[in-house]
């Protein structure tokens, strides 16, 4: 990608979040999924950001992908995780692991917004260990018969197709990987509401009854389903990190409140702009201990460094006002 066209793509990331932006927050504040992601990703042209231009997306390099989520990032994390389902974890095994038809079938669609893709390894008793799943496959003739449940699944019931992991029923149990149809016969999905956060990100459980798969929807070869699924959270867990890093502004708010003395942590931001405080006031039993010695992180300009040891060891955001304060360029993007 060529810095034109990566600005290109950063100005039209820059477009989508600015109109994203109200309908997001309403969304937040009613407590729904925001079904405005697709169709204003659509118009500002960012549903393929890492796909080549020649399978119709944008073809982005890794920074400038990671630069367009920590932006989208800023907008809520509801609207990242659905970029994460449907580009990092969605396109990328597609894009990495399939076959030249998989690429020509799914791809284009995706980028165009008219096919949403989702990434379902997760199962109701198979989260941090995968390989605890029960989803079953099994060949029959052309075609791959799948069964079992899979559970919070990031765009799981707005998907057309989902890349699917499940072991072989009978002969060698190793995990197989596969573009699933969501339109198929024998699919089900059920969206999830009872969040605690993320309200405006789709989370569904879905439940495969002998859907038929073509073979030709196998991603990569049989029995590499791990390895593909491992490959994918790679990439699913930059966009997460892209997406959660504080911006600028952010950063310098929380300096502001340190030297009026307010620790940031007593107050956070809503999208709509409004402050709440959401931790309990903290007592002087509140701070954790200090070691004797230790030393203040970075060159603070703000009064935390004068805080010196006791700001140590505090949360992540006040630890981040730190060291971003003592860079004397901060990253912007
Ligand atoms: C909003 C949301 C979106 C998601 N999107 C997707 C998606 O798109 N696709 C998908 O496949 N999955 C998705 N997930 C699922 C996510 O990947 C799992 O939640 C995660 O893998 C953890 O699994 P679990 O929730 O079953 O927790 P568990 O595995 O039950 O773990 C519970 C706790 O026990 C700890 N723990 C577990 N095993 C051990 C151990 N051996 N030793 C020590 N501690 C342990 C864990 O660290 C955790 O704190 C999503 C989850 C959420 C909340």
């Amino acid at each position: 990608m060529s810095p034109a066209e990566a600005q290109k793509l950063l100005a039209d990331v820059e477009a989508f979040c600015q109109e994203i932006r109200p309908i997001e927050e309403l969304c937040y504040v009613e407590h729904r999924p925001n079904d405005q992601v697709v169709p204003l990703g659509k118009k500002h042209d960012v549903l393929g950001m890492i796909v080549p231009v020649e399978l119709g997306g944008r073809g982005a390099d890794t920074v400038t992908y990671a630069r367009s989520l920590a932006r989208i990032g800023r907008e809520g994390t509801g609207v990242r995780t659905f970029f994460s389902g449907h580009t990092s974890i969605g396109e990328y095994p597609i894009l990495t692991w399939g076959s030249d038809d998989l690429k020509r079938r799914y791809l284009p669609a995706a980028c165009r917004g008219e096919k949403v893709l989702a990434f379902g390894l997760t199962e109701p008793d198979a989260g941090s260990n995968p390989l605890e799943m029960t989803s079953t496959y099994e060949r029959r003739g052309d075609r791959f018969v799948l069964n079992g449940v899979k559970y919070l699944i990031s765009n799981g019931s707005i998907a057309d197709a989902i890349v699917v992991f499940a072991y072989a029923k009978s002969g060698q149990k190793r995990v197989s990987a596969f573009v699933v149809d969501t339109h198929a016969k024998g699919f089900a999905s059920e969206t999830l509401l009872a969040k605690m956060g993320m309200p405006t990100a789709n989370t569904a459980m879905f439940e495969m009854t002998d859907v038929e798969v073509p073979a030709a929807n196998l991603l990569g070869p049989e029995g590499d389903g791990f390895r593909i699924a491992m490959g994918s959270l790679v990439s699913g867990r930059l966009s997460v990190a892209a997406g959660c890093l504080i911006e600028p502004r952010a950063t310098r708010w929380c300096c502001k409140r340190r030297r009026r003395r307010t620790p940031p942590w007593r107050r956070q931001a809503t999208p709509s702009g409004r402050k709440r405080r959401t931790w309990p006031r903290p007592g002087p039993s509140c701070l954790p201990p200090t070691p004797p010695g230790t030393p203040p992180i970075g060159r603070c300009r703000c009064s935390a460094a004068a805080a010196g040891p006791r700001f140590t060891g505090l949360d992540a955001t006040s630890r981040m006002c730190a060291s971003a304060a003592s860079t004397k360029a901060p990253t912007r993007f």
